[in-house]
């Protein structure tokens, strides 16, 4: 946090806006709309709750199929077992480690040779990179299905040079701690649907009738964002792409530092894609690091207590959904199996970074 978020913060106070509604909501809208290239915005709670509002408004109901990119964190799937609908797993391609356009058409196809139609996809930009959009759409456009896009971790890049999170019907963001932009928790719904953003508002705010009194006729939720978050995330859009700057500053200094350990790779930027490094991972292959593994390499960082990650585990292996079809060719198992999320704060310095590093270095040397 810097000076700009405490200013917007104070302002808040001053002016005794500290309701789920107010100037800074509105603001941090309209920063988002125009960073986006996006005509509506709705600032909410968290990602997750914007995905649960998109999904509704899409109309998935009870008993539906939902596609979902198999290879994400649980909060792009859980809103769809909220629903009461059965998410349809779609495995990666390797290039972007992101949803495969084949394995989504393939899923589809079979789907509809059981009489079963589903009606959203939900693709993910993981780790920041960019997934196959213009493929992705084409699939989607042909078989009639809307595309919810969890843009959650790709805020700042770009493909084609548009703004990841501007591509779905609906997409949307997540400011939770770990993001890499943070209101300390919250989300958004984008559109260039109007009646879309109005309704995930309406619905975000508990579904009050227009009346004197409290009325409802339809279910609703406590999904909007307050103002003293929005007014952190305005000051946090200030800096939105110094923060870009800073994390792929550190996946520079990793990829120079560690490509030249054997088996050891990282995610390229396929053309037309820029990404905003938000996490820095990298892919051990044991058949050709001399048997050194990314748990090798976790737990020697981790005796230095240093944090490392394993990738996301992928959906279709969690036990909470050990019964949802899956589509895919074990791409996204073997990037759980080898990959590890390195340090990647936007605040590490060039001593952190050399520290990592040499451990790095340490556990294959341990290995010789
Ligand atoms: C963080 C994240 C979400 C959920 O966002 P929250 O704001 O934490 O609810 C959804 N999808 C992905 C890929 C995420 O990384």
């Amino acid at each position: 946090m810097g000076s700009e978020e405490f200013e917007r913060v104070r302002e808040a106070f001053d002016t005794n806006w500290i309701a789920p509604l107010g100037p800074h909501v509105d603001g941090f809208e309209h920063d988002l709309q125009e960073y986006m290239g996006v005509a509506h915005a709705a600032a909410l709670s968290s990602g997750t709750a914007a995905i649960h509002l998109a999904l509704i408004i899409l109309g998935v109901q009870r008993g539906d199929y939902v596609l979902c990119q198999s290879f994400t964190f649980s909060g792009s799937a859980n809103p769809i077992a909220y629903l009461g609908a059965t998410p349809v797993f779609i495995d990666s391609e390797p290039d972007s480690w992101n949803m495969c356009p084949d394995a989504l058409e393939r899923a589809i196809l079979d789907l509809k040779s059981q009489g079963k139609r589903a009606k959203v996809v939900i693709p993910v930009h993981l780790y920041g990179m960019p997934a196959r959009m213009t493929a992705i759409t084409e699939v989607a456009r042909r078989h009639d299905l809307y595309i919810v896009e969890d843009a959650a971790e790709a805020l700042g890049s770009t493909l084609d040079g548009n703004p990841c999170g501007s591509f779905g019907d609906i997409s949307i963001l997540s400011f939770n701690g770990n993001k890499i932009i943070t209101t300390s928790g919250g989300g958004a719904l984008l559109s260039n649907r109007a009646e879309w953003v109005q309704k995930a508002r309406f619905l975000s705010t508990q579904a009050r009738d227009a009346a004197p009194h409290y009325q409802h006729s339809q279910i609703g939720y406590n999904y909007r964002m307050s103002n003293v978050c929005a007014a952190i995330g305005r000051g946090q859009m200030t800096v939105l792409n110094d923060r870009v700057e800073a994390r792929r500053r550190n996946h520079a200094y990793y990829k120079r530092s560690l490509s030249d350990l054997p088996g050891l790779s990282f995610l390229p930027e396929p053309a037309g894609c820029f990404s905003n490094r938000w996490l820095t991972c990298v892919l051990i292959d044991p058949e050709r690091s001399g048997d050194v593994t990314r748990e090798t390499v976790r737990l020697v960082l981790d005796a230095q207590n240093i944090e490392s990650r394993p990738l996301w585990k992928p959906m279709h292996m969690q036990p909470i959904f050990t019964d949802a079809p899956n589509y895919g060719d074990g791409t996204s198992e073997r990037l759980f199996m080898n990959g590890l999320c390195l340090p990647s704060g936007s605040n590490l310095s060039e001593t952190d970074l050399q520290r990592v590093v040499k451990q790095i270095k340490t556990a294959y040397s341990n290995h010789d």
